[in-house]
């Protein structure tokens, strides 16, 4: 559901505030589009999960709203706020995959190039394309023309976490704006901010990789909260437990999906550990002396044929039709030799 309030209350859930990391950039969008120097071409580039789709989402917000006063925020009430939350303002486009993993093809982008060709009504036309580095090869040539000559009144968003998978051509008729990787400590108290979710800010960050969009994700959803401590529990118990068994049990108790790349993540803190003789901040969530067991247990090489094995456990978990079996060999896999 769209929110119509005008600022965040104590009450919201944590994370629901505008990351205060992101106020400077959208002061710059905002500062550009009012002196009329918004390129035609802008990529926003910066980490994964660092709120760079949030930032273009909230910028076109702004390029909606009629009642803005003079500042750098969208009002959030006003016909304009309300047209774009609702997904039918006519002067704003939004092209993303249809489902996270999926490519932008060509057919998308010709949409785009229509769409700003068509006389326009207000002063802008803006488009975003997120994530524009999961475009196609076919749909960045189609895009080229419009970057190159575009229409007046014309405005492009791009936003890309691998920038050097855009070709050449994409990225060298773009201005870029950086979005940097923001303090730990500002991310934590936007966390922390209003919420008293059943799970510690630092343990939320620790289980999404310091990604603050996920962690923030993970921390409003009751269920996600759940399956994480699912997780949780099963890598602790396939640290703890001399026997497989006791483990088999927890593993077939969790999602695979959710499962599987958090155990990748604790395969990676084991092979840092064996470097390092460190955990990383994933690895800390459990108990340093079974990590380092662990660790040293498999050794190396155990360690890099287990976490290419568990790419095809990835792929193989969500088609799998006897979940239970599949378990049992993951599990089984995962003992020392
Ligand atoms: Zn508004």
């Amino acid at each position: 559901m769209m929110s119509l309030q005008r600022t965040s209350s104590p009450n919201d859930a944590p994370g629901t505030a505008f990351p205060p990391w992101l106020t400077a950039p959208l002061g710059h969008l905002a500062a550009w589009t009012r002196a009329g120097r918004l390129p035609s071409g802008l990529l926003l580039v910066g980490p994964e999960g660092v709120g760079k789709g949030l930032l273009a989402r909230r910028f076109l917000q702004w390029v909606a709203c009629v009642d803005s006063g003079g500042t750098d925020q969208p009002c959030g009430i006003c016909n304009g706020c309300r047209s774009y939350l609702g997904g039918s303002h006519p002067e704003i486009l939004e092209v993303a995959p249809e489902a996270p993993g999926k490519e932008i093809l060509v057919d998308a982008v010709r949409e785009v190039v229509d769409f700003l060709s068509l006389s326009q009504s207000g002063p802008a036309r803006v488009v975003l394309i997120s994530p524009a580095e999961d475009m196609t090869a076919n749909a960045a040539n189609a895009l080229l023309k419009t970057l190159e000559e575009p229409p007046a009144g014309a405005a492009l968003l791009l936003t890309a976490t691998r920038p050097a998978r855009l070709p050449p051509t994409i990225r060298s008729r773009c201005q870029q704006l950086r979005v940097p990787h923001p303090d730990r400590k500002h991310v934590l108290e936007w966390l922390q901010a209003g919420g008293r979710p059943a799970l510690t800010v630092d343990e939320a960050l620790a289980a999404c990789l310091d990604q603050p969009m996920a962690a923030r994700d993970l921390l409003q959803d009751p269920e996600a909260i759940d399956r994480w401590q699912r997780d949780r529990g099963a890598l602790n118990a396939l640290l703890k437990s001399r026997s497989p068994f006791p483990v088999i049990d927890r593993f077939t108790a969790c999602e695979p999906g959710s499962l599987v790349p958090r155990l990748q993540c604790l395969l990676v803190s084991a092979q840092r550990w064996l470097l390092t003789e460190e955990a990383d901040a994933f690895g800390r969530l459990f108990d340093s002396a079974q990590l380092a067991a662990f660790a040293q247990a498999h050794g190396p090489r155990g360690l890099a044929r287990l976490l290419q094995d568990s790419q095809r456990w990835r792929r193989e978990v969500s088609a799998a039709l006897n979940p239970q079996l599949r378990c049992e060999e993951i599990v089984l896999a995962l003992q020392p030799a």
